[in-house]
């Protein structure tokens, strides 16, 4: 199978790696500002992290944190090395990884 829509950018939005929650303020936890460099996000620049389901101080539940576009952009980035060093796929062939290539489309996405 091809199709380069096979993983939607929301998804791996959703599997990057965040602060921990214990660590994160009301206003990261709510999306109201980036939840790495806690800039404060409008909904033009803010790119949507979740919904993620770490307990927050104990307390289950769904929160949606935001990020803004050059933390995210940092952490695609970052997701990317480490998905290659870590993926079977990629190590025999990178070109046929959908996770590999939907990563570098979003990456090229937040770069303009
Ligand atoms: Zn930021
Ligand atoms: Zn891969």
């Amino acid at each position: 199978m091809t199709s380069d829509t096979a993983i939607p950018p929301s998804a791996l939005l959703a599997d990057l790696e965040l602060p921990d929650p214990s660590r994160l303020l009301p206003t990261q936890v709510r999306g109201a500002t980036c939840a790495w460099c806690n800039e404060r996000l409008t909904g033009a620049t803010a790119l949507d992290l979740g919904p993620r389901t770490e307990p927050i101080l104990g307390v289950a539940g769904r929160w949606f944190p935001r990020g803004c576009v050059p933390c995210t952009l940092r952490q695609v980035l970052a997701a990317y090395k480490t998905h290659g060093m870590s993926c079977e796929q990629c190590v025999d062939d990178a070109t046929l990884c959908d996770v590999q290539r939907a990563l570098r489309a979003l990456a090229l996405e937040l770069r303009r």
